[in-house]
């Protein structure tokens, strides 16, 4: 399994629609302070089910709609979309290549997709879960995660060991059973 291409519409800094294709092997991103770097992992976080406006250094979820330059007036939707190599079958699911489509309007409409029908975030995230990727796992470390891991209550650091070695998902699914 790997990324393919990510697509880049209204989002953050993005306000044209911009797709990177990923090429085999390690990807590296450059440019000046700025110039959107830390937006394009951010993309790849959102469109994998980020809820936390925080983690994506905003105020609320909104925030994330580009919201206008000195050349370019603010927009009324963010589109991030990711495309994953799958041939594999590394992600839980029958489709050799997988893509994940997020939309956020600024009225607060949100729309998930994945392979272009309409699914819950739920799927989403159930898709990413206990893959290594996904909004929770450690493929993507930001400085202050890793003192977290570190400085944390043991029951957070049980939190974290339980995600690595695979047992989230078995008990995320133990929780909403028993709330029924
Ligand atoms: P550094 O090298 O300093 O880490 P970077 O390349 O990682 O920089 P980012 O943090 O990704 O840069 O991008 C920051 C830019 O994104 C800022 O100019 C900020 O104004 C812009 N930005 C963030 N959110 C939005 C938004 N909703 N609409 C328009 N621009 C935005
Ligand atoms: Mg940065």
């Amino acid at each position: 399994m790997r990324l393919l291409s990510l697509e880049i519409d209204g989002f953050k800094s993005f306000a044209h629609k911009t797709v990177i294709k990923f090429q085999p092997g390690m990807t590296g991103i450059i440019g000046p302070n700025g110039s959107g770097k830390s937006n394009i992992i951010e993309a790849i976080r959102w469109v994998m089910g980020e809820q936390s406006a925080k983690t994506l250094r905003g105020g609320k979820m909104v925030d994330v709609i580009f919201n206008g330059s000195k050349d370019h007036h603010p927009l009324n939707r963010a589109l991030v979309k990711i495309t994953l190599d799958n041939s594999d079958h590394y992600l839980q699911s029958d489709f050799s290549e997988i893509t994940v489509t997020r939309k956020l309007y600024r009225n607060g409409d949100s729309e998930y997709l994945i392979n272009d029908r309409q699914v819950r975030l739920k799927d989403v995230v159930d898709l990413f879960m206990d893959s290594g990727i996904g909004r929770e796992s450690f493929s993507i470390i930001s400085q202050g995660r890793v003192a977290a891991v570190f400085n944390g209550q043991p029951s957070d650091r049980r939190q974290i060991i339980e995600t690595v070695a695979g047992v989230a998902k078995y008990k995320a699914n133990k929780q909403t059973a028993q709330k029924r």
